[in-house]
């Protein structure tokens, strides 16, 4: 199967100043268009060649994985923002949020420090098992929770082309001003 980059519901420059326009045609345009084209090409010739998305991320490893999870990655990543994002979530995803952290505060608060403080390049993730318990996850590099079994409810990008022509080296800037435009609808259709 042959992956396309997936259409933006928003414009290029409608989440700035938290994301720019700038960033968005790098980060969007040419890194994640760089995944999905180096992808496409991995795949020619192997078991992957006509396999789906998360198939390929689940059972693959070396560089088709690498490729195949920054595209899963990036895709639930940039469909999760919206110019009319922020606020808290509301239902179910709510609920399983003040059971585990109390309240919503206290998640953000736990899962920005587990953003901030991830060494390297990374994903932090919120995701859910099977019972619908939630947990924060830190992964390295294209780390995501589908590969333990886990669903991936929503992700903050640490990989410094996310945030370095915006804030530079200013991380923990990027991960508070980000909550301002996570849809939270589009949040909790993946709960
Ligand atoms: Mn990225």
């Amino acid at each position: 199967m042959t992956f396309e980059l997936p259409k933006l519901p928003y414009a290029a420059d409608a989440l700035a100043p938290i994301i720019s326009e700038q960033t968005i045609a790098l980060h969007y345009g040419k890194h994640l268009q760089t995944y999905i084209t180096n992808l496409n090409n991995l795949i020619v010739g192997t078991k992957f060649e006509n396999a789906d998305l998360e198939t390929i991320v689940r059972q693959s490893d070396g560089a088709i994985f690498n490729n195949a999870g920054q595209t899963l990655n990036h895709t639930l990543y940039f469909l999760q923002l919206s110019p009319k994002g922020g606020g808290a979530p509301k239902g179910a995803l709510a609920e399983a949020i003040n059971k585990k952290w109390g309240n919503f505060d206290e998640f953000k608060k736990e899962f920005s420090a587990a953003a901030v403080s991830l060494f390297g390049s990374g994903w932090a993730w919120l995701a859910a098992d099977a019972n619908k318990e939630l947990q924060i996850l830190k992964e390295s590099n294209a780390g995501i929770p589908l590969t333990k079994g886990l669903t991936p409810i929503f992700c903050f990008d640490v990989w410094e082309h996310a945030y370095y022509v915006d804030y530079q080296n200013r991380r923990a800037e990027h991960i508070e001003k980000i909550w301002e435009k996570l849809d939270w609808d589009v949040i909790e259709r993946r709960f």
